[in-house]
């Protein structure tokens, strides 16, 4: 991979910085101005109930324009696209796009192509993760809006309130585990080819689970 700084393409404004993007801070909503559409070309999917027709992995699906739009956007469900309407990168998308990848385009960079559909699945699973560890805390904590209400754990999660100093326990487990994943999310392409996702899932289900939130690894088949 090229280090070369990359121009932004028309349309996609990229640089980490105008887009708020930091390793210590991943943006956990899909920004599709700020990526790519690799969610458009990176996954493959089968015809099925959510698809109406296949398309194979790292290939752009038919209905992607030039500009990188989807030209059925307002017709998906119609259309039999439902895997495309209920998909979110966690914005991941523009994490590979703007950070990992430095601004730099598949199409005019084909040579990176392959690592950056790669990165871009590793990339969702760990904000998704990301997504969950926040919810996961926000029961612990003042952050959730029934965190005053005696039964708000038991309504949320099915399970009894968390005892003070038991919650403590968790919350330091969660931190840990986010501070571990964010950091990985700001890793060079190397890195995150190599991470060791299972250990990961495993890691992050544990603390969520202790926290009563849990989760399924994907969220989404697509
Ligand atoms: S139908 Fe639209 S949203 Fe779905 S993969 Fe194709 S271009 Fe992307």
């Amino acid at each position: 991979m090229s280090d070369e700084p990359h121009p932004p393409v028309p349309g996609r404004p990229g640089g980490p910085a105008e887009l708020g993007l930091t390793p210590a801070h991943p943006r956990l909503a899909a920004d599709c101005g700020s990526c790519f559409a690799l969610c458009c070309v990176a996954p493959g999917f089968a015809a099925s109930a959510d698809f109406p027709i296949s398309k194979a992995a790292g290939t752009p699906c038919r209905h992607l324009s030039a500009r990188l739009d989807c030209s059925v956007h307002d017709e998906l469900r119609p259309r039999g696209f439902r895997g495309c309407a209920v998909f979110d990168c966690f914005g991941a998308g523009q994490q590979v796009s703007q950070v990992t990848f430095a601004g730099r385009d598949w199409r005019t960079h084909p040579g990176d192509a392959p690592r950056m559909f790669a990165a871009f699945a590793v990339l969702r699973t760990l904000h998704e993760s990301l997504h969950h560890l926040g919810e996961a805390r926000a029961l612990l904590t003042a952050d959730h809006p029934d965190a005053d209400h005696p039964d708000a754990a038991r309504r949320v999660t099915g399970r009894p309130p968390v005892d003070p100093a038991v919650s403590a326990t968790l919350l330091a487990e969660l931190d840990a585990t986010r501070a571990a994943t964010v950091a990985l999310t700001g890793a060079d392409a190397d890195t995150l080819l190599a991470a060791d996702l299972p250990a990961h899932r495993r890691a992050a289900g544990s603390a969520g689970a202790a926290a009563g939130r849990s989760w399924c690894w994907p969220s989404c088949s697509r």
